[in-house]
């Protein structure tokens, strides 16, 4: 008897195409999670998260020896990362060109976590317009101390103020102490624009209520205010992106949620790589659908 071939064609296997070594090695010393999990949750949750990572320069969080150990932000690669691992050139303020990385598939991301990557940050922008921003992202950074309640009410008051102004926005938990709100924009406008736009909008929120918000990096005028830190929307800079792992405690991960369940959750971090599973529910929820993609264009302030 011949067995049967199949009648799809054969899918080709991230895990055919990068090998994932040390796969026993403890990544969080905290939960005992090793690099074998932390790559079988990218590859799980890849569907989810590369329409965020994909084609679009990233900054990665590598900590070879697990996250209490040493770990260094990476925005180049002298090519040891391997052909799931791409380059794009991008302009430098002194002149010339360095080669950013970006990603397209599952094997980019397992490629990375190959190199000891934890946390995948993205650009504002699509590797393939690096010049004309795309996301905007308020990251609200709440003082220690702070109630998360008092981040909930800050994020809800902020997609108030983006909708007044006719934008539409998203809610993500970080994975770490805050929120990020994160707003959708049709390519078309500068950096210096989108910079600007949201300096303009977190510094009036600050003079509002500037016993509730702050807008400054400063670290002395911070006690016991949320930092709106609209930095993120310069050229260069970087947002975790949704459903990246984070190097901390417990292997939490950035998670998208809707507006309306933001009441519910009682702290950034209320997933970790163990909740592939979970989050692929989530995601087929009606409250999830179409979540961070919106076509809008920056009105004038
Ligand atoms: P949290 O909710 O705990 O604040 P977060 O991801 O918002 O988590 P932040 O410290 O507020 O963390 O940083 C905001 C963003 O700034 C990060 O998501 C990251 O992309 C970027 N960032 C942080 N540290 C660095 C760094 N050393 N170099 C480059 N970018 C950084
Ligand atoms: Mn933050
Ligand atoms: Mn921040």
């Amino acid at each position: 008897v011949t067995p049967e071939e199949p009648d799809e064609a054969p899918q080709e296997d991230v895990a055919d195409a990068v090998k994932i070594s040390s796969r026993n090695r403890v990544i969080f010393p905290d939960g005992g999670q090793t690099k074998g999990d932390l790559a079988d949750y990218y590859a799980d949750i890849a569907p989810l998260m590369l329409p965020f990572a994909a084609f679009r320069p990233v900054s990665l969080v590598r900590c070879p020896q697990g996250r209490a150990r040493k770990c260094f932000f990476q925005k180049h690669d002298s090519g040891s990362f391997g052909p799931h691992v791409h380059h794009v050139p991008i302009a430098e303020k002194k002149g010339g060109t360095e080669d950013y990385l970006y990603v397209e598939d599952a094997a980019g991301l397992l490629a990375c976590v190959q190199m000891g990557t934890i946390e995948f940050h993205g650009w504002g922008a699509r590797s393939t317009e690096v010049e004309q921003p795309d996301r905007m992202v308020f990251d609200l950074d709440p003082d220690e101390g702070l109630d998360f309640g008092d981040v909930k009410q800050a994020a809800k008051d902020i997609r108030k103020k983006l909708a007044d102004l006719g934008l539409t926005s998203f809610a993500m938990l970080s994975g770490g102490k805050g929120v990020h709100v994160v707003v959708p924009l049709t390519p078309g406008h500068s950096w210096d624009e989108h910079k600007d736009f949201s300096k303009r909008f977190a510094e009036a929120l600050s003079m509002a209520e500037p016993e509730r918000f702050v807008a400054t990096m400063s670290k002395a005028k911070r006690k016991g205010k949320i930092f709106i830190d609209y930095l993120r929307n310069q050229r260069g800079s970087t947002a975790v992106v949704p459903y990246s792992a984070r190097a901390r405690a417990g292997a939490p991960v950035a998670v998208p949620i809707s507006w309306k369940e933001l009441d519910d959750f009682a702290n950034a971090q209320p997933f970790s790589i163990s909740d592939a599973k979970a989050l692929h529910k989530r995601a087929e929820s009606k409250a999830l659908a179409g979540w961070g993609f919106a076509e809008q264009r920056l009105p004038d302030i």
